[in-house]
């Protein structure tokens, strides 16, 4: 009998010990919140300035978002990551690559994708948030455009140029990736293209952006720091934060990690955005359906990243797919919410008790999906037994 209790006793002491060597990434998962209901948002980056394209292709988005909508009569909402400027090839060869020149998105060449955006905005489909003054930095931009002929080829094309066929490191707007690995920014420099960027995006949508999304995920505190001075306060994330491009050309130099609710340094809550769809790229309807259970088992929201090249490159597919993939997600989950980054977190700023779970055992059964990606967690639980009560905990919550 004695040596059984002293078993137990060893057991529950291991079991200690593995929580307490966890306790940072377990309680992080704990303190974050858990959605009464499940939530969907499409996130999609890359509109605006560029191929003219767009504006049909913002046409059909709006009208089949406003097909969809949630058992609140909510239309789904797709966020536009939207950038305000392109280059300006011919104006650049002409100072021989040495200047820098622009065709901002208040130019009347892109006044259809403009107004295509607005009546998206006006029917509660589309929410804008910033992107990007540029989808790069213009010097990088130039510096390369002297020793590389694809990106002086880029530069000459005809029409409005696409910034997804640049190369990738390039297409980073927060790092001076002319040269790898890239340099970073001076402060000085971030905070004046921040406080120019808001004031263009303030231009074209007659308000400063509240949500920022860092363009291919590459950023840092100052830019931040410059965002939250400007008014943005709310950031966009993939759970972590690349601050470089490394030698290969990768994201890179990663600083930080962060879940939903969590705040920045300067103060903004960052949302995290990782279910990826992209139907051009072969991603099938169900794949969102997967995500959305998924997500919706940890207690969190699923935002869902896809790019305008989908509805550019092969429109009519990208289109159907989307829509049969939120169709197929109300099916899966009939009290699914329709809401913007900006309404989610609001709702998680003030803990509104209509979105976020208080009851304990809710909050368990959330919190017990969110354990198996803690890294080597799920492994040490598994070999020394701490897997069996977490098991019995999930099954009786
Ligand atoms: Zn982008």
């Amino acid at each position: 009998m004695t040596v059984l209790i002293l078993a137990l006793v060893a057991v529950l002491m291991l079991w200690l010990a593995v929580l307490l060597a966890f306790s940072g990434p377990l309680a992080a998962r704990w303190r974050e919140p858990v959605l009464r209901q499940p939530v969907l948002i499409v996130e999609s980056d890359d509109w605006g300035a560029g191929p003219l394209a767009q504006a049909d292709a913002l046409e059909r988005l709006s009208a089949l978002l406003q097909r969809v909508r949630d058992r609140g009569g909510q239309p789904a909402v797709m966020t536009l990551g939207v950038v305000f400027e392109v280059p300006d090839g011919v104006r650049i060869a002409a100072s021989d690559y040495t200047e820098y020149h622009a065709l901002p998105l208040t130019e009347t060449r892109f006044d259809g994708v403009r107004q295509a955006m607005h009546e998206g905005i006006q029917a509660g489909v589309f929410a804008p948030q910033l992107h990007g003054q540029c989808h790069y930095w213009p010097p990088a931009l130039i510096a390369a455009a002297h020793v590389d002929c694809t990106v002086r080829d880029w530069l000459n094309s005809a029409e409005p140029v696409s910034t997804e066929a640049l190369p990738s490191p390039l297409q980073s707007r927060w790092v001076d990736a002319s040269n790898l690995p890239s340099r970073a920014l001076t402060a000085e420099a971030i905070q004046h293209a921040a406080a120019a960027e808001v004031a263009v995006y303030q231009a074209v949508f007659n308000r400063v952006p509240q949500v920022a999304v860092a363009t291919t995920f590459v950023w840092n505190d100052a830019v931040e720091a410059a965002w939250a001075q400007a008014g943005v306060e709310i950031i966009i994330t993939p759970g972590h934060r690349a601050t470089c491009r490394n030698a290969a050309g990768q994201p890179g130099c990663e600083d930080a990690t962060m879940l939903t609710g969590e705040h920045s340094h300067a103060g903004q809550t960052y949302l995290v955005r990782d279910v990826y769809f992209e139907p051009a790229l072969g991603h099938v309807p169900q794949r969102l359906v997967e995500g959305l259970l998924a997500r919706t088992r940890q207690g969190r929201a699923c935002l869902v990243e896809t790019h305008r090249f989908n509805f550019l490159q092969t429109r009519d597919s990208s289109l159907a797919a989307l829509e049969a993939g939120l169709n197929a997600a109300l099916d899966a989950c009939p009290d699914l919410r329709f809401v913007s980054p900006l309404g989610l977190a609001h709702a998680i700023q003030a803990r509104n008790p209509d979105w976020i779970e208080t009851r304990m055992l809710p909050r368990l059964r959330a919190w017990r999906h969110r354990l198996d990606e803690v890294p080597r967690f799920r492994r040490v639980a598994q070999l020394t037994g701490l897997a069996l009560p977490l098991v019995w905990l999930e099954r009786t919550a």
